[in-house]
């Protein structure tokens, strides 16, 4: 088994790619309750020879779960399959499931004696879903790239949305206590406080941003450059990915393929 959570029902196998937009590494989420004869894997993770391994051997797996299509999440589902044979797997992106409905919001799925309600949470990218696991009086949410364990999420522009992503936010602070099963990173022990604090993030930087403009700052670089001026070179194309969801946000009707 992986690192424990405070959750009897999850652990966790971090896969070994680390990176200025992975942190440690994807978390790989292992859910079961106490005494279930399978598990359900939330995001798989790359391909990692190891790393699935280890998944296959925390199994038999009941069904794959993806939180998401980003491959540092979802890549890894094809060499797992290789092992395990036949599992369902289950996104909210068509193109990603395999023997079962795409997710949606509200979707109630019992698994590994695990009940696993879907909330559909876009922003980071349109088809991202967090999962709400209860087993007895546990509960859980993993929430893929909506909440990391350390800083803070990028939006993915255009694929990911920040009017989507603040109304997400604002859905997940209602999970107050509920420990966030983090994509990357370390667990947040209480989603709720996590996405107000995430919200209040996301409202300072829209006012920087806005700023920036009245400064005359004109492209996404220039405004990269006023809002976070002491950027690690690795993360400025994330700083611009936010920025130009930023700038979306302000200016809804701009054409998104123009760059
Ligand atoms: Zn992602």
């Amino acid at each position: 088994m992986g690192a424990m959570s405070s959750l009897a029902f999850a652990s966790f196998l971090r896969a070994p790619n680390p990176g200025p937009m992975t942190l440690d590494g994807t978390n790989t989420w292992i859910l079961g309750a106490p005494g279930s004869a399978s598990v359900a894997v939330v995001d798989p993770g790359p391909p990692d020879r190891d790393h699935l391994k280890a998944i296959e051997a925390a199994g038999p797996i009941e069904l794959i779960l993806l939180t998401h299509r980003h491959l540092d999440h979802c890549e890894g589902v094809d060499g797992l399959l290789e092992r395990t044979g036949s599992v369902p797997v289950a996104a909210a992106d068509p193109a990603l499931c395999r023997g079962v409905a795409p997710l949606r919001d509200q979707d109630r799925i019992e698994v590994a004696g695990v009940t696993i309600e879907v909330l559909a949470t876009p922003g980071h990218s349109s088809d991202s879903v967090c999962l709400l696991a209860t087993a007895g009086a546990d509960r859980g949410v993993c929430t893929g790239d909506t909440i990391l364990g350390r800083g803070t999420t990028v939006v993915a522009w255009p694929d990911g949305d920040l009017g989507d992503y603040l109304a997400t936010l604002d859905r997940l602070a209602t999970l107050d206590g509920v420990p966030a099963l983090t994509g990357h990173g370390p667990v947040r022990p209480d989603c709720g406080k996590i996405a107000r604090e995430y919200r209040a993030h996301r409202d300072e930087r829209l006012v920087q941003v806005r700023a920036a403009l009245s400064d005359g700052a004109r492209t996404p670089a220039d405004v990269v450059a006023y809002v976070y001026p002491d950027l690690e070179p690795a993360l400025v194309p994330a700083a611009e990915w936010t920025v130009r969801a930023a700038l979306a946000y302000f200016a809804p009707d701009a054409d998104r393929n123009s760059t």
